[in-house]
C-alpha cells in the first residue's frame, strides 16, 4: 500500500472530517439573503460575541471579508495603510484599487509586522489638496508572509490609541487569528476593543471546507451586507458551510497548539541540515526557510515530491512548511526522516 501524500503547501488544503460533514448533515438552514438562515445566523452570533464585537457576515472567502471591509471603510481618494507584505495588498489581486478606487501606503515591518509610531507617521497630513485621505489601517495576525509572526496584545493597543486618535479605522486580517490566540494565550473577547472590524478564516487552520466571516458594530455589518451582495456573495441556504464553521470553532480551536508544536519540529530538524541557510522564527503552524544555493528550490521541492511531499515555494530559494488537521504525528516523522535523508545535488 502506498503511503498518504503529505501536503504541507497550505492549512487550506485540509478535508472536512466525518464529524464535521455529521454536523453539515443536519444544520437546519434557509435562504440567507433573506437572513432566514438560522445556522449562518448562530455563526454570525457566535463569532462576533467570542471577539467583543456586535455582529457578523458570513462569506465565500477571506478575500471577500477583507475586501468587503475596506470597501465599507474608504471611499475612492482614501489611502489603506499596512505591512508592505500583507495578503490584503499582496495576494487579493489588486483588489483595494479594483473595489475602493484606494491608494495604498505600504510599510516595511518586522515579520509581518509594524509599529504605532511606523504607522503614525504613514498618516498624510490633512487639508493638503495633494494627498489621499488616511482612513484605515490594515494588520495581520498571524503575519503570513511573516512565518506566522504573532502581534503581542501591548502592540496592537498603542496602534489601536493611534488610529482612534488620528481618526482612522482599524482593520484586522485574521486569516490565522485563532493561531495566534492559541500562541500567544490573548483572549478573542479582548480583540473587540480595539479593531473596528475583524476578518476571520474558517478554512484555514480550523478546517472547514469554505468560509469566512467579517466581524464589526452592527452598522458597520448593516452596511457590509450591501456590500457582499454587489460582490456576488450573497449565498441562500448557506446553513449548510457555516455548521461546518459551529464545529469548527468548538472543537478545531484548542488542537492548533499541536499543529504548532509540529511546525516547531520540523523547524529543530531543517535547522539542522547542511542545505538549509536559515529559519525565520516559528511561533505558530508555519516555518520558512531558505535554502543555500548548492541545494536549488527546484531540486528540493521534485525530491520531496519523489517521497510523497508537497510544500510551497515562497520566493528566491525560499520554502513555507503548513501544518495543518490533516498532518499527523507520523506523517511529521516521515518529513523529518526525509529532509535528513535529502542529497544535495552534485
Ligand atoms: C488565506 C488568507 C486570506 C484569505 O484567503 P482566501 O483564500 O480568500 O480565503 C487573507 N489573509 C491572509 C493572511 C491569508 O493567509
Amino acid at each position: 500500500m502506498s503511503e498518504p501524500i503529505i501536503d504541507l503547501r497550505s492549512d487550506t488544503v485540509t478535508r472536512p472530517s466525518a464529524a464535521m460533514l455529521q454536523a453539515m448533515l443536519h444544520a437546519p438552514t434557509g435562504d440567507d439573503v433573506y437572513e432566514e438562515d438560522p445556522t449562518v445566523r448562530e455563526l454570525e452570533e457566535v463569532s462576533a460575541a467570542r471577539f467583543g464585537l456586535e455582529a457578523g457576515l458570513f462569506c465565500p472567502s477571506g478575500t471577500m471579508t477583507n475586501q468587503i471591509a475596506i470597501k465599507a471603510h474608504t471611499e475612492p481618494l482614501s489611502e489603506v495603510i499596512c505591512e508592505q507584505t500583507a495578503h490584503v495588498y499582496l495576494w487579493e489581486v489588486g483588489g483595494i484599487a479594483f473595489h475602493s478606487g484606494a491608494s495604498m501606503a505600504l510599510l516595511p515591518g518586522d515579520r509581518g509586522r509594524v509599529t504605532a509610531a511606523q504607522v503614525e507617521a504613514a498618516i498624510r497630513p490633512a487639508n493638503n489638496v495633494h494627498y489621499p485621505t488616511s482612513n484605515l489601517i490594515c494588520l495581520e495576525n498571524t503575519s503570513n508572509r511573516g512565518g506566522g509572526s504573532c502581534y503581542s496584545m501591548e502592540a496592537l493597543a498603542s496602534i489601536a490609541e493611534v488610529a482612534k486618535r488620528r481618526g482612522l479605522a482599524l482593520h484586522l486580517d485574521g486569516a490565522r487569528i485563532f493561531n495566534a490566540l492559541v500562541a500567544t494565550g490573548q483572549k478573542a473577547e479582548d480583540y473587540g476593543q480595539y479593531f473596528d472590524s475583524i476578518s476571520v478564516c474558517l478554512s484555514k487552520g480550523l478546517g472547514t471546507p469554505v468560509g469566512s466571516v467579517l466581524l464589526g458594530s452592527k452598522a458597520f455589518i448593516h452596511k457590509c451586507r450591501r456590500i457582499r451582495k454587489v460582490m456576488g456573495g450573497g449565498m441562500r441556504q448557506a446553513g449548510i458551510l457555516a455548521a461546518a464553521g459551529l464545529y469548527a470553532l468548538e472543537h478545531n480551536v484548542e488542537r492548533l497548539a499541536d499543529d504548532h508544536r509540529r511546525a516547531q519540529e520540523l523547524g529543530a530538524v531543517l535547522a539542522a541540515q547542511p542545505y538549509v541557510a536559515e529559519v525565520l522564527p516559528i511561533e505558530t503552524n508555519l516555518a520558512i526557510f531558505r535554502l543555500r544555493d548548492e541545494m536549488p528550490a527546484d531540486a528540493f521541492l521534485a525530491q520531496l515530491e519523489q517521497q510523497g511531499i508537497r510544500a510551497s515555494s515562497f520566493g528566491p530559494q525560499m520554502i513555507r512548511f503548513v501544518t495543518h488537521l490533516d498532518v499527523d504525528d507520523t506523517m511529521i516523522e516521515r518529513v523529518k526522516t526525509t529532509l535528513q535523508e535529502l542529497s544535495v545535488p552534485a
